[in-house]
């Protein structure tokens, strides 16, 4: 028996018309369990024409009636979160604890974007010239869209989409086809709370939706988190398109280990962030960069942890980490560890031998020393739960190896001497930056993004610049003058 998926259109559950769908596994066991309708054009455009419609009156709403509803819907959010992590589980595959966290990270985006009427105060300027006021305001783009990654299916949406409607825009959510059912929780939860329909949509589908949003000329901005392929690809066409976009990629996040460091804290640190979710996070630490004498002691710390984590289904009391996301992708995670074999890099801990459930889409945790910068393990974002270790003589070999990847989206810092992390933090060419913290992802009242391929556009992700993606400016001049005052001046306005 597998369920079908739907979408969310003007607030209910609406059957898809395409004929094509996509399958969705439970990955810790690899049967397939559900359906999921995949769009087509013609059946985006049917859903933007309702969110226009609905994005018309949403955008009158009080900015009080606008916070309402965010606090209804923080507060679902809240009580339901055990329901929505087991639906995360069960498509994803992470552990129901880190289910959990994910809400609760998104969770702080909703309530960052209930204090709307504050984000929204713009500035008032009395007397810019004589008798003339100036402000400014802020105001919604429409109908916004979203395409988000299979590995946050509740959080990476609420990023956008809490602070999008916030802003008085009307919201489509294109989810993953992997675990699309989080998609559907969350639209439930924000009708009870109140939001009125058509304001949120689901459009479940593949490339032929995501390049109907790309192109429909009733979608004003696009956000996107993804692969920096993809990423690349949705900045490109949807800007040609004239849209607003910003495109999050991929990763390949270092972290810098000083001789200094407190080794088993940061042995602790490294592999939480690099195996925890199996690796498929986009802040998740895949290379340790090993600064002169702390590498021995640092590779001997991290291999034994690594057996003490159990691996097995996510939704059982006591698994550290659970599967990864598909067959293909736990087959092309384990080609990877055959290929840094060969390329010369010492296999620490083999993934491949682990002792993992045979059913489903497992692999142990792989650890990879002697890994050197030209290397597949080195340039390529595997995804999987596989930590390379490069080991270089001095900090500035660390931070040149750091600074020439591609990739800039998070690196910590493990170090007890404080000089070093400020130098670090002034140094390194990244978006997001750990000092004793390995998964340094900001809290909900910055904004989220990183540099180079790992983010296309000009706007971090929620927060303050969450906002402003948004929102466009406007700017208003007035004056309310005696007419008895007025006359003919055909020189430019002066305000002195
Ligand atoms: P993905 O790029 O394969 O898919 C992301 C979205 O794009 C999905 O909705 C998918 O349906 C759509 N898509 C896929 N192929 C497409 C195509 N050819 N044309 C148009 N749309 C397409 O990414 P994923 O595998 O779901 O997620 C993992 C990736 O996301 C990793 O690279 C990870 O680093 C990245 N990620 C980045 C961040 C960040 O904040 N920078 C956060 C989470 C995940």
């Amino acid at each position: 028996m597998t369920t079908r998926i739907t979408h969310w259109i003007d607030g209910r559950e609406s059957a898809g018309t395409s004929g094509r769908t996509a399958p969705v596994f439970n990955p810790a066991t690899g049967e397939q369990t559900g359906e999921v309708d995949l769009a087509t054009a013609a059946e985006v455009d049917a859903a933007v024409a309702k969110a226009r419609a609905a994005a018309r009156e949403w955008r009158a709403s009080s900015l009080s009636r606008r916070s309402a509803v965010l606090f209804a819907f923080r507060e679902l959010l809240h009580q339901r979160t055990d329901e929505l992590a087991a639906i995360i589980t069960a498509e994803h595959g992470k552990v129901l604890s880190d289910a959990a966290g994910e809400i609760a990270r998104g969770l702080e985006n909703v309530e960052f974007a209930a204090g709307v009427p504050q984000l929204l105060k713009g500035g008032f300027s009395e007397q810019a010239a004589t008798g003339v006021d100036v402000y400014n305001i802020r105001q919604p783009l429409g109908v916004v869209a979203g395409i988000t990654p299979f590995n946050f299916p509740a959080m990476v949406p609420l990023w956008m989409c809490a602070n999008a409607i916030a802003c008085g825009n009307a919201f489509i959510l294109k989810p993953s086809e992997k675990d699309p059912s989080a998609s559907l929780f969350l639209a439930q939860l924000w009708k009870e709370a109140g939001l009125p329909d058509g304001v949120f949509t689901v459009l479940q589908g593949d490339k032929e939706a995501v390049d109907a949003i790309l192109e429909h000329p009733g979608i004003a901005a696009v956000s996107f988190v993804g692969s920096t392929p993809i990423a690349k690809y949705i900045y490109e066409t949807g800007t040609a398109h004239g849209k607003r976009v910003q495109a999050l990629g991929g990763a390949k996040n270092h972290a810098l280990v000083l001789p200094d460091a407190d080794v088993d804290m940061a042995a602790d640190a490294v592999v939480s962030a690099a195996y925890g979710a199996a690796g498929e996070r986009c802040m998740a630490l895949s290379v340790a960069v090993a600064v002169g004498d702390v590498a021995d002691p640092l590779v001997d710390a991290i291999a034994v942890r690594l057996p003490k984590l159990t691996i097995g289904d996510g939704a059982a009391a006591g698994t550290d980490m659970g599967p990864l996301i598909s067959r293909e992708h736990r087959d092309r995670v384990a080609g990877y560890i055959g290929a840094g074999e060969r390329a010369g890099a010492t296999v620490v801990v083999d993934g491949r031998e682990a002792t993992v459930p045979q059913d489903g889409f497992f692999l142990g945790t792989t650890l990879l020393d002697h890994v050197t910068p030209e290397m597949t393990v080195y340039t390529d974002e595997i995804f999987g739960p596989v930590l390379g270790v490069v080991r270089v003589d001095t900090y500035e070999q660390g931070v040149d190896l750091i600074n020439a990847n591609q990739y800039a989206n998070g690196t910590a810092i493990f170090t007890r001497d404080g000089g070093a992390a400020r130098q670090f933090q002034f140094d390194v060419e990244v978006g997001m930056v750990g000092i004793n913290v390995p998964i340094p992802v900001p809290v909900a009242y910055y904004s989220f993004g990183g540099w180079k391929d790992s983010l296309f556009g000009d706007t971090h992700m929620y927060g303050p610049e969450g906002i402003n993606f948004y929102t466009r400016g406007k700017v208003v001049t007035s004056r309310w003058p005696d007419p008895a005052t007025s006359s003919v001046d055909l020189g430019f306005p002066r305000t002195r």
